[in-house]
């Protein structure tokens, strides 16, 4: 066995090597003085789960039968794996009596090492094969891309083995003082504040985005070893720099396959969180943990290469490639199409709780999903789409600086479009609104589906007796009105947006409700990613998690204002009648959500009770907070928790 055979995964059939595989995990570990391993996977849903996902860690310690102890793992061990784990969120998939839950590993994702632990990434299915975890459908949906791009450009002149998606996902996070984040029992247990009145200066001026990291101070230290623990993962993260809220920073990785750029996304989350506690910080990942300044979001960078490298969004690079100048227009015309029709599907994937605070917000692209694709590109499709065939050759435009020691710079063919949520950005997409916490497995999942879904209706025409380019010229003119070039966050952008009949759904909890849309479950079960009982099982536990997030927000709140605010008041001699009132109301909404008759309608009310009920509150207890002497106030205030980095404030 050579390492070689690691690449075509066909070793996890064949026990002989699997075990040769497990003995050299076993003795890169010891070696490293690590004598556990687990299999590492992704329950649904977990985003309060700190890094994400689920193992239950295994020494690798055994008797030999003379009673000695020997360390031990055989192929066995790391194929496969049971876990009792009913208690993971399951949407009825699974009950205490009916919990088995298995475990196999995913041979395209590296295993890796952290402290004593080897760390195998696995995919998580029930007794019955249902997918219990965010992985196994990204595998599902990647598969049917890679067959359907195969199948489809097989009709189009190119023979390939297959695609892969490539991702690279731009991080955004807050990191704030760690004494003061333990005086914020809000931020400890959601992630978000949900009180706090703005300090006298905010982000006004933007004078954090891309400024200097303070040298001298914490922050630079905590991102610098975050880098350096990703390193020594794989992890490449090349980017570095300050965002655009005080206190929020990005990092970027350079980009990689879907399965394993996911899998080193949850890491670094995981590891910002704990390396920030080392340097007396807290690494805040939720969408939208300070009302009043930018929101976090995780930019999701998409691009398809064939299994030979051509990449499908590079219109020069598939032209060369393929010998089928055509090819371009119809991916696009897939895409566009994809797009359009299960552009319901794309706001699901992101409707987490704290983006529902970020989309529309101007801050992140508004809850209408459209796509840009510059104006070359656009005039080009629509001259394709009414019959006038020719290869797209995008011209670059010279920037002349006006000085003659400085270059002319080779701007790329279409300028950037940062209010659209899926922009074409020049060889790849962007999905701009995924929220910063998010595991993106659903994002990618969804998007590749889209893709494998109109691959496949373009191939099966042509299978029919039609031509390729008419079929791609049909589904422009028919999906056209969702390429928007304009402005995202123009005010009257939705209004219009629904005229066209383009997908604008402002609630999150409405787009989880899509799950189960007809259309969708029959997309889904014809490419082999979810049957129905998955998709009301998602449906369900995406739900819960939006009512579970609401009551501990509210939990928060009301423990905050009676303990914390209502007594820094009185101590102030400032009148409390108001925010006891706030408790009150708070409490009635509560108790009306949990009266409902389903998690439906529970989720619904949970929404109201946050984006209207909690502000009112919050306004008031705000107000308070605002002619409340300084020492008497409690609670960690925005400026204590927004400026540690400056320098200045200390
Ligand atoms: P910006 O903030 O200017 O958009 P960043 O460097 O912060 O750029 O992030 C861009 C991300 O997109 C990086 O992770 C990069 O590796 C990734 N990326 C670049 N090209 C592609 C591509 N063809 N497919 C997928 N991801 C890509
Ligand atoms: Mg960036």
């Amino acid at each position: 066995m050579s390492a070689a055979d690691l690449d075509d995964y066909s070793w996890i059939n064949d026990s002989a090597k699997a075990d040769k595989v497990a003995k050299a995990l076993l003795k890169w570990g010891l070696d490293a003085g690590a004598s556990s391993f687990c299999h590492w996977f992704q329950p649904m849903a977990a985003t309060f789960r700190h890094g994400q996902t689920g193992q239950v860690q295994l020494s690798t310690l055994e008797y030999n039968s003379d009673g000695t102890p020997t360390f031990e793992l055989k192929g066995k061990h790391i194929l496969f794996g049971e876990t009792d784990g009913s208690s993971y969120p399951n949407g009825g998939m699974r009950a205490t009596h009916t919990a088995g839950g298995y475990l196999c590993i995913d041979p395209s994702s590296p295993p890796f090492m952290r402290d004593d632990c080897i760390f195998i990434p696995a995919c998580f299915v029930s007794y019955d094969g249902k997918a219990l975890d965010e992985k196994t459908p990204l595998h599902r949906a990647h598969q049917a891309m890679s067959k359907e791009t195969a199948r489809l450009f097989k009709h189009c002149g190119f023979e390939v083995k297959g695609a892969v998606n490539n991702i690279g996902l731009e991080q955004e996070l807050f990191f704030i003082p760690r004494e003061a984040y333990q005086r914020r029992m809000d931020l400890q247990f959601t992630g978000r504040t949900v009180l706090g009145k703005m300090p006298a200066r905010g982000q006004e001026l933007c004078d954090h985005y891309m400024s200097p990291i303070n040298i001298e101070a914490e922050v630079y230290a905590c991102m610098k070893e975050i880098q350096e623990q990703c390193y020594k993962l794989g992890i490449p993260l090349k980017t570095r720099h300050r965002e655009v809220a005080p206190n929020q920073y990005e990092f970027a990785p350079l980009f990689g396959s879907v399965i394993t750029q996911t899998d080193q996304n949850l890491m670094v989350m995981q590891i910002a969180e704990e390396v920030a506690r080392k340097h007396d910080l807290a690494c805040l990942l939720q969408e939208k943990p300070f009302a009043g300044v930018n929101g976090s979001g995780k930019h999701n960078n998409w691009s398809i290469s064939t299994l030979c490298g051509a990449q499908l969004l590079n219109p020069g690079d598939l032209t060369t490639k393929s010998g089928n100048p055509n090819l371009f227009p119809i991916v696009m015309a897939a895409l566009v199409a994809g797009v359009d029709e299960y552009g319901d599907l794309m706001r699901l994937a992101i409707a987490s709780p704290g983006n529902d605070f970020r989309l529309g917000a101007m801050e992140a692209p508004p809850s209408v999903i459209s796509t840009y694709l510059g104006t070359q590109m656009t005039a080009y499709l629509k001259d394709f789409s009414e019959g006038n065939v020719y290869e797209y050759k995008p011209a670059t435009s010279p920037i002349n600086l006006g000085v003659d020691i400085m270059p002319i710079v080779h701007a790329p063919a279409e300028d950037r479009n940062r209010t659209s949520p899926f922009p074409y950005g020049g060889h790849r997409f962007e999905f701009r609104a995924v929220g910063s916490s998010q595991n993106v497995s659903l994002v990618n999942t969804v998007l590749n589906a889209l893709t494998a879904k109109k691959f496949a209706e373009i191939s099966d025409r042509i299978e029919a007796g039609e031509d390729a380019v008419a079929v791609a010229q049909d589904m422009l003119k028919k999906h056209f009105k969702v390429v928007y070039n304009g402005n995202g966050y123009d005010p009257a952008w939705p209004a219009k947006a629904d005229e066209l009949g383009i997908t604008h759904i402002d609630s999150g909890v409405e787009a989880i409700d899509k799950f189960v849309a007809e259309k969708n479950i029959k997309m889904f079960e014809s490419l082999g990613i979810f049957d129905a009982a998955e998709c009301a099982a998602r449906r369900s536990i995406l739900l819960d998690l939006y009512v579970g997030t609401i009551e501990m927000e509210v939990g928060c709140m009301i423990d905050m204002i009676n303990q914390h605010a209502i007594p820094s008041a009185k101590a102030a001699g400032i009148d409390t009648a108001g925010m006891a009132a706030g408790v009150s109301k708070l409490e009635a909404a509560l108790k009306e959500m949990h009266a409902a008759s389903d998690e439906f309608e529970a989720a619904k009310l949970a929404r109201v009770l946050r984006l209207d009920t909690m502000i009112e509150v919050r306004k008031v207890v705000d107000d308070v907070e605002a002619i409340c002497p300084a020492d008497k106030w409690t609670i960690a205030t925005y400026k204590e928790l927004l400026f540690v980095d400056t320098g200045k404030f200390k």
